[in-house]
């Protein structure tokens, strides 16, 4: 394709290139944004769509409501707490000052204080027995709390289990929905591979090839790169299978071009020289001459070298004489570069 040496065409090449590039670019955008709005087409999933949903809900309210109970009990036991250990200091108290009382009687052993004895002992009694109800209360809030911790840990497990259930459920239903989108995807990219595989074997060198080379890019890169991000654990495996398929074909492809190539350079250098001047065309034949190969054979010659006139490959004249003034000249030249007369030899013109 680069086989001008006319400057403004080479960068017109150059343009078309790019404008095949930027193509590309749209087009995989485009595809990007389908492609990425696929998972839409299925709706989330949530681990409740696979629990009995009255028995998980008639749980949680159990387990809310038990927890509720633990931490009024909690509440209730500070409370009850903090009424016994008043209630501790005060029977202390008034027990430090009736033993007081006691010892000092005990030394003036003054028998009409009697009465005294038996009434302060009975209110001793009577705070002893308010204390007994204060602890009473204290072990009831803690059974209480006791309770409802334990009959909340035990629904607690029962929605685990249902929901771990539930999880198992959803997992294999999320790889369902995997597959599916990934397949989604799939049936869109791998026709759009085998339509730029056509499109390269059929349609590369047509007039508009910068959008058949644009579309191949994108198939490529919408396969290759794109479908990636998307692909579940298994499309790594679809991913190169096809990669090894595409780079087979190709392989091949390029492999019997060599072929015929080296099939067709052999039998054109069998052919007269004049019968291979007409082969090749002017462009090609001054580019190759431009690296020093021989236009006919593509082996390296030395063209500086004046005396040799014909390629020692394969024998195609590479310097003649012009007919009018017999100046040595470049048997591809057109006109002869010292007087302008037209070379004898027609080239072939170019494609
Ligand atoms: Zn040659
Ligand atoms: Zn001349």
């Amino acid at each position: 394709m680069s086989k001008s040496l006319r400057l403004s065409e080479k960068w017109f090449r150059r343009g078309l290139w790019l404008v095949a590039l930027v193509f590309a670019s749209f087009l995989i955008g485009l595809g990007g944004t389908i492609v990425g709005d696929l998972p839409k087409v299925e709706t989330p999933l949530r681990v409740d769509d696979f629990l009995d949903k009255t028995a998980a809900d008639k749980l949680r309210a159990e387990v809310k409501a038990a927890r509720q109970a633990e931490q009024d009990a909690q509440t209730a036991l500070e409370q009850a707490q903090l009424q016994r250990s008043k209630v501790r200091s005060e029977v202390q108290a008034e027990r430090d000052s009736f033993n007081n009382w006691l010892s000092t009687r005990s030394a003036t052993q003054r028998a009409d204080q009697d009465p005294e004895v038996l009434a302060r002992t009975q209110a001793l009694d009577v705070l002893k027995l308010a204390e007994r109800k204060t602890q009473q209360a204290v072990e009831a809030q803690q059974q209480a709390a006791l309770d409802a911790r334990q009959a909340a840990a035990a629904r607690q497990e029962q929605l685990s289990r249902m929901e771990s259930d539930g999880y198992v459920k959803l997992n294999a239903e999320r790889r369902k929905v995997e597959l599916r989108v990934f397949l989604y995807r799939l049936a869109l990219t791998l026709p759009l591979l085998a339509i730029a595989g056509w499109l390269f074997a059929k349609q590369r060198k047509s007039t508009y090839w910068p959008f058949v080379w644009g579309f191949i890019f994108f198939a490529l890169f919408a396969f290759f790169v794109e479908l990636v991000p998307y692909l579940p654990s298994y499309g790594g495996y679809v991913r190169y299978v096809v990669g090894i398929a595409v780079t087979a074909v190709v392989g091949r492809y390029a492999i019997q071009a060599l072929n015929r190539y080296l099939e067709r350079q052999k039998l054109a250098e069998a052919l007269p020289d004049q019968e291979r001047r007409k082969e090749l065309s002017y462009d090609v034949a001054l580019a190759r001459l431009a690296k020093n190969v021989c236009p006919g054979c593509e082996r390296p010659v030395d063209l500086k070298n004046e005396k040799i006139d014909f390629c020692p490959h394969c024998g195609i004249g590479l310097f003649d004489h012009c007919g009018h003034c017999s100046t040595r000249k470049s048997a591809f030249a057109r006109f002869c570069h010292a007087c302008g007369t037209g070379a004898g030899v027609k080239l072939a013109r170019e494609d």
